[in-house]
């Protein structure tokens, strides 16, 4: 969809909504004339380059998304030329705010990475055979597949296949799905999401909300643990939380990775996604039912199964070996410099595809011009704040989040603070422009005090706090503050909740809903002039007002007991 369609959508929105938030309920309508629409709001000019406001205003944010999504950034993709244009003006923006370089006297902080190719997908196919003859599954239409250690050729003959179920092995939950099993060697064929999820039921995980054994990054480790040659996990809209096409843009071209030297956990040759329709086909083919196998495994005591199937595959990738870039800028702290908040938002974003016709680069305005805007938008505030914090505030601006939140996965061993010397993590990625919310999602909510926080500056705007509303999507695993979280740093990851002021939540989850299946990496995540920018501006100050908070406080906020996740204790590894 484009811009234009999303403006006339929200103007319907707005036409539809009767009465505003503080409003008493009108009475009943004497006449059959309608009630007014509250009125559009004009549109947000942007400030001119280089005159931004001290303060945090939507023109200056507007001007930041505007520029960081504009199509001379071609899409900032990490080791590309849109990486140089977008970290040098990043550097350059935290510079005229007034920041401080912030990696030990450094703007950059240079994370090393690899970079693997497959060489001409088009040709590469997953070749099944069974004894009913075989089945051919394409690239793109019907799979897809990446290398995930680094292998220049891979060559897979007769691997056998097994189902395991949800691929999950979760001592604390008493599932083991490839329990009995030896799978050296064999392609492991997994469900998405966990048997909390298949099942909906609130005893088993954490029933709908998706856990971390939900997530494709853990089935992919968990079979490389066991010795899996290939992963393939079968693709379903709901249980993933995107569609197939997400599936797709994220996992066709270059995959980058932090080199093995990082990240010495073992790792797959063949790592790959299939569609419920292939997996139907190719489970029909070995004389099992996809659908039957599927009910099984969302029961406790299921056992992997061997199909009467095996997996062939060929192909070769290129490794390249690149590094990018994460933009770290600080206020040093008045009195207690050696403390740190940390503020955090990805800069990279997925680049352009010159395989589709007409526009195609992803300028990526939501996702995350929105978090980078904010990002400056906060530090130029703290910057120019009297006085001055007492902690000191880094604005971490890192690179890599759209590959697997390698950036901010290189930070946290590699801080500039010391971990137990960071009070926090506020992360901001794709922050929703819906227009004002009388209410504020928190990522993950229930999991530390900082909810408090968040709790009481949006107190200060009128608002409430909610829980997020989808936990089935896990957006908590989905963005950089996972890195923080699993080394004991509490994290904030919040944004506009999606109770509008104009239309409830009818209308926020229509235009949620809207961005999502429409905009969501594609082409079409574009700047618009025409964007309501006042609740996003409010989501903005709220989050400030947090940092502030924090800076100027002695305490760490901590965990709650039942978090999944806590602060080591002194001197301990983290696991
Ligand atoms: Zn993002």
């Amino acid at each position: 969809m484009r811009p234009s369609q999303f403006a006339l959508l929200a103007t319907l929105v707005l036409a539809l909504a009767a009465c505003g938030k503080h409003e008493e309920p009108a009475p009943p309508a004497q006449t059959s004339t309608p009630p007014p629409a509250p009125p559009k709001p004009a549109p947000v000019v942007p400030s001119p380059e280089g005159r931004s406001s001290p303060d945090i205003t939507a023109e200056d944010f507007a001007a930041r998304v505007k520029k960081i999504s504009g199509d001379a950034f071609e899409g900032r993709k990490p080791g590309t030329i849109g990486e140089r244009m977008t970290t040098a003006w990043i550097k350059d923006q935290f510079e005229q705010v007034g920041l401080a370089p912030g990696n030990k006297g450094n703007w950059f902080q240079t994370v090393p990475m690899i970079e693997t190719t497959l060489q001409e997908p088009e040709s590469v196919a997953l070749d099944v055979a069974t004894k009913n003859g075989d089945e051919r599954l394409a690239y793109r239409a019907d799979m897809i597949v990446n290398t995930l250690d680094a292998s220049h050729d891979v060559s897979i003959d007769g691997s056998p296949i097994v189902f395991a179920g949800y691929g999950v092995v979760a001592p604390e939950q008493n599932w083991n799905d490839y329990a009995g099993l030896d799978v050296k060697g064999k392609t492991v064929v997994v469900l998405v999401n966990d048997p909390g999820w298949g099942n909906h039921d609130a005893s088993l995980f954490k029933g709908d909300a998706l856990t971390y054994y939900g997530r494709w990054t853990y089935k992919y480790e968990e079979a490389a643990r066991q010795g899996a040659a290939a992963c393939l996990i079968v693709h379903e809209t709901p249980g993933a939380g995107y569609p197939w096409d997400v599936v797709v843009n994220s996992w066709s071209g270059p995959q980058d990775a932090l080199p093995p030297r990082e990240d010495p956990a073992p790792h797959l040759p063949v790592a790959g996604w299939i569609t419920t329709q292939a997996a139907q086909r190719l489970f029909a083919k070995a004389g099992a039912s996809f659908d039957a196998l599927k009910k099984a495994a969302d029961l406790r005591g299921f056992k992997p199964v061997e199909l009467d199937a095996k997996l062939s595959t060929h192909f070769a990738n290129r490794i390249d070996n690149l590094s990018s870039e994460n933009v770290i800028g600080m206020i040093r702290g008045s009195t207690r410099p050696d403390e740190v908040v940390v503020y955090s938002a990805h800069w990279d974003h997925l680049g352009k595809d010159s395989s589709i016709k007409g526009d195609g680069i992803y300028n990526g305005a939501i996702d995350n011009g929105t978090g980078i805007a904010a990002l400056i938008e906060i530090a130029e505030a703290f910057a120019h704040q009297n006085p001055k914090p007492e902690r000191t505030v880094l604005f971490a601006a890192v690179t890599l989040e759209e590959a697997g939140l390698l950036g901010s996965r290189y930070y946290v061993t590699h801080p500039a603070f010391p971990l137990d010397k960071t009070v926090a993590d506020i992360n901001m990625d794709a922050l929703p422009i819906l227009g004002p919310a009388k209410d504020i999602a928190v990522i993950g909510f229930g999991q530390s005090e900082l909810d408090d926080y968040i709790k009481d500056a949006a107190a200060v705007e009128g608002r409430a706090i909610v829980a997020d509303e989808t936990p089935e999507k896990g957006f908590f695993f989905r963005s950089d503050q996972l890195n923080f979280a699993r080394l004991g740093v509490p994290v904030l990851y919040a944004r506009s909740g999606l109770d509008l002021v104009d239309g409830g939540e009818e209308a926020g989850r229509r235009l949620y809903a809207d961005y999502t299946v429409n905009r969501y990496h594609k082409p079409a995540d574009e700047y618009d002039p025409n964007w309501d920018l006042r609740g996003v501006f409010e989501d903005v100050k709220a989050f400030y007002a947090v940092g502030k908070r924090l800076a100027d406080e002695t305490t760490f906020p901590a965990w709650k007991a039942d978090a999944e996740f806590h602060r080591p204790a002194a001197g301990a590894k983290p696991k």
